[in-house]
């Protein structure tokens, strides 16, 4: 059994109120999640605070793809291609190697379309050469050795296909480990806690005044990060009244749907010069996506609207055939944060924004999953230097996230385990061990506490109802939402169908 401490909501706000930690980091996405794990295993005493969900927003709104990035060649920024790759890389052999698996991607060359084989060829040779060939070279292929690959290609107009490798992952389990390697580091984590002021003491950012379970606290803190997201400017505004906006938004919607036929590969089309859209097998569906749309409203109400996913089947189905919306079981969006300035979103430059205000809350915003780490290892250098002049970046070694193990070995063992109640269908084992690793144990031990835990939540799906009661107890679940969005598989599959979410409502109230 893992050793980490859960502490109760009530503990966890004491603690918080009674503490004055070295850093409180506002926002518990990927980044700022990244900088909590990090600054604790540099040795700070920190805390991290969301207003939602852990990786409730754009944390769990991705394309789900750890990647180079192909499109950013057309930019011209081989620089942030190969530091992209080099983080990929290290998430897919050192990091997670239990959650992030190797997918490879086919870029389909129409007669009509915006570039020939010669210049994709050229592209995905170039894009596998700036991470070494790691995952193959890039290269040209013939329609049929394509259709091979993804069998509902379109074949018409088809001249060829160009392929590259690069990864996929589930993109809430991957946050919510990070967030257990953050408490397993010494980081006091709390969801639903809404920063609601900030505190100053002479002018300077000391704390922050939160609300959560029906209370109102307060945090106390030497520095505070501001790392949310796409409200950036709303917590810098608490600082300043008078700060100009830093970013803007750009919204990316995406659609899931049950798949028609086996995909061995991805599909990258090219939709124009910039754009591409994304066919991804992923969770025994197809994710199809993104849009990508200059955004002015209010951050939490972003939704994927009808004519964002009438634009995205229309997309999808240049490459795609057999498309239908029926078949859709879970529409999502989220926001892109861009640097602030002039030009279409579409072809701002993805890089990280960070700032410092007037009252030395440093904000940081922007940049990709696929370079979590690296962000986060600047903001260290930075909160390094203003907390008294160590590099706390330098010392830390690239720690893998928890529950560390091969999946092929963990599914093998949780199916052929012969203990009573145990024995597991293979398709729920490869589940459990792929979103889990080796904390899969850990749920096999309470089925055999209770049987009951080992069947399936709903029959069209592998999750299973250990999993709730692992995500109340041991993964921050609070609201039902939680759990069948981002602790279990549920809504993408279409699977949380009203009975479900009731009896789920009832495992949670079982602590409350
Ligand atoms: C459509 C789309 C597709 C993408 N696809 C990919 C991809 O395939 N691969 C890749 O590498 N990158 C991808 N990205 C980029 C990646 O998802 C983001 O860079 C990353 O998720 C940003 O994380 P974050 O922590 O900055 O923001 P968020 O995840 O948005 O976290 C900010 C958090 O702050 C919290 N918060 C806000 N206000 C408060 C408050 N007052 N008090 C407390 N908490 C607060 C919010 O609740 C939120 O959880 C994609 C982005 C988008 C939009």
């Amino acid at each position: 059994m893992t050793t980490t401490t859960f502490s109760s909501r009530a503990q966890t706000r004491e603690e918080l109120s009674r503490t004055t930690f070295d850093l409180l980091v506002i926002g518990g996405g990927i980044l700022g999640t990244s900088v909590a794990w990090m600054a604790a295993q540099a040795g700070l005493r920190v805390a991290m605070v969301d207003a939602g969900d852990f990786a409730g927003a754009t944390s769990s709104a991705s394309s789900k793809l750890v990647h180079g990035g192909l499109r950013y060649l057309q930019t011209g920024n081989l620089k942030l291609v190969a530091e992209n790759h080099r983080e990929r890389r290290a998430l897919a052999a050192d990091i997670a190697p239990h959650l992030v698996k190797p997918l490879d991607f086919v870029v389909p060359i129409y007669k009509d379309g915006p570039h020939g084989a010669a210049k994709m060829g050229a592209g995905v040779f170039l894009y596998s050469a700036l991470s070494a060939f790691g995952d193959g070279v890039g290269r040209v292929v013939t329609p049929r050795q394509a259709l091979a690959r993804v069998p509902s290609l379109r074949r018409e107009g088809l001249r060829a296909a160009a392929v590259y490798g690069d990864h996929q992952m589930n993109d809430s389990r991957v946050a919510i480990m990070t967030v257990r390697a953050a408490v397993e580091a010494g980081a006091v984590v709390l969801n639903h806690a809404e920063v609601v002021g900030l505190r100053f003491d002479r002018g300077l950012v000391c704390g922050a005044d939160l609300r959560a379970d029906g209370a109102e606290f307060g945090v106390n803190a030497r520095l505070v990060l501001n790392a949310t997201g796409p409200w950036v400017d709303v917590l810098r505004r608490m600082e300043d009244a008078g700060a100009a906006p830093s970013i803007r938004l750009s919204k990316g919607a995406h659609v899931v749907m049950r798949r028609p036929d086996h995909w061995k590969a991805a599909l990258t089309t090219p939709i124009d010069r910039y754009r591409v859209s994304f066919a991804i097998p992923w969770e025994d569906h197809l994710l199809l996506g993104t849009t990508d749309e200059e955004y002015t409203g209010d951050p939490a109400a972003v939704r994927a609207t009808d004519a964002d996913v009438t634009q995205i089947l229309d997309e999808a189905g240049m490459a795609v055939e057999g498309l239908r919306r029926e078949d859709v079981t879970y529409t999502f969006a989220g926001l892109r944060v861009l640097p602030g300035g002039p030009g279409q979103v579409t072809a701002a430059k993805r890089e990280t924004v960070v700032t410092r205000g007037k009252g030395g809350m440093l904000s940081v915003a922007g940049g990709k999953w696929t370079t979590y780490r690296h962000i986060g290892k600047v903001v260290l250098r930075t909160l390094g230097r203003l907390l008294g002049g160590d590099d706390l970046a330098a010392i830390l070694p690239a720690v893998p996230l928890p529950g560390l193990a091969s999946p092929d070995a963990v599914a093998m063992r949780l199916w052929t385990d012969r203990e009573p109640g145990v024995r597991m269908d293979p398709l729920v084992a490869r589940h459990l061990a792929t979103h889990y690793g080796a904390i899969a144990f850990d749920l096999a031990r309470l089925i055999r506490e209770d049987p009951a835990l080992g069947e399936r939540i709903h029959p069209g799906g592998p999750d299973i109802w250990a999993q709730v009661v692992y995500a109340r107890d041991h993964e921050w679940a609070v609201t039902v939402d939680d759990v069948v969005r981002r602790r279990t598989t549920l809504t993408v599959r279409g699977l949380d169908t009203s009975e479900i979410r009731t009896r789920i409502g009832e495992e949670l109230h079982e602590t409350a």
